[in-house]
């Protein structure tokens, strides 16, 4: 990455930060699906399928349309493999005609010097690639192995923020590949962060003596920012839950290729409202709402999005809002008929 683009990008990110802080009244982090399809078939992963058809450009422009509209100051393409979209590059460039940083998530394996180069030509500005293991296996073919050329590419022709992120615990086979992984991401010069992951079952166990080891290792490797906002991470490794204010429906979305708004990947169905239907009273009673999920919750993205609005605003239960909803609704009505 050029140090003319690095310097724009870390400008861009403290203005939003800025932003963030002085208001609570606009969309922070949007994710946004443009195709469910995937290449691969990680055995952990429940966000893929082989069929879908790429979402159409015209939608996802009027869809990232909406979320300038909701004042958005990042919005991150996920999937499924979003690089198997054939107008990435368009949308890329729609998202920074509002002026919107632009990331992406993808499994790397797309990823050749002239690829890149259109990349850097559309205005990506923020590239998070996911590594497994060292050696593919069963479960995952996110790999050192397969993808080191796709990361040397990368490392020559980027333009763009690149950070590599390795996985520890729930069940990972081997923990020193996740040492193995952030190592080679720093050699090649590229931030890197480590996910705290849960068992199989998905229950919240702490990690043994060795995996916290390495956990700490890698998190010393890493990039110095990430490290600070993920203070959660320590909590997950002990195995002890977290007490946070997760702010999913309103500062941060998740925008499935459906186009509906939900809390996170792993939460679709709440609210589960179209994009365009999308309002600020639904903004703002998701900004109010504490999730049942929020003290196991291991999502990176969204815990960073939560410190901004930690310090204020305490949450309520759905059950609480719905009595605070009926009591202003009496209110209103006692209104009226007082006018009346
Ligand atoms: S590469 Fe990503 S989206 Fe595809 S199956 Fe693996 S985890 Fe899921
Ligand atoms: S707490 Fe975590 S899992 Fe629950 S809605 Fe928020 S981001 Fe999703």
């Amino acid at each position: 990455m050029r140090t003319s683009t690095f310097l724009r990008l870390k400008l861009r990110e403290a203005a939003f930060i800025s932003k963030a802080l002085l208001s609570s009244n606009h969309v922070v982090l949007a994710h946004i699906i443009p195709m469910r399809r995937c290449n691969l078939a990680c055995g952990y992963c429940n966000e893929y399928d082989h069929t879908s058809k790429p979402v159409p450009l015209e939608v996802m422009k009027r869809r990232i349309d909406k979320l300038a509209d909701l004042g958005t100051s990042v919005v991150t393409i996920s999937g499924g493999e979003p690089m198997m979209h054939p107008q990435l590059d368009e949308i890329i460039r729609h998202i920074r005609s509002h002026g919107i940083i632009a990331g992406l998530i993808s499994n790397g394996y797309y990823f050749t010097p002239d690829r890149i180069k259109r990349l850097n030509e559309a205005g990506l500005e923020y590239l998070q690639i996911s590594i497994d293991n060292v050696e593919p296996d069963e479960v995952s073919r996110k790999s050192l192995r397969v993808l080191d050329k796709k990361l040397r590419y990368l490392a020559a022709h980027a333009d763009f923020h690149i950070n590599i992120n390795s996985v520890i615990g729930g069940g990972i086979k081997n923990p020193e590949d996740a040492l193995t992984v952030a190592t080679r991401a720093v050699e090649l010069g590229f931030s890197t962060t480590v996910g705290v992951i849960h068992d199989e079952d998905g229950l919240l166990k702490p990690l043994g003596e060795k995996e916290k080891q390495i956990f700490h290792q890698v998190k010393k490797l890493g990039n110095k920012d990430h490290a600070r906002l993920n203070w959660f991470q320590d909590s997950i490794a002990e195995g002890q839950p977290y007490e946070w204010r997760c702010r999913s429906g309103s500062r941060y979305l998740y925008i499935c290729e459906d186009g509906l708004v939900h809390w996170c990947s792993q939460q679709r169905g709440y609210p589960g409202t179209p994009l365009e239907d999308y309002t600020m009273e639904d903004f703002h009673r998701e900004y109010k709402t504490e999730k049942w999920c929020a003290p196991t919750c291991t999502i990176q993205c969204v815990h960073q999005v939560g410190i901004l609005d930690n310090w204020r605003d305490p949450q309520m239960t759905p059950a609480q809002i719905r009595k605070e909803q009926k009591k202003k609704e009496k209110e209103r009505v006692g209104e009226v008929l007082r006018a009346e």
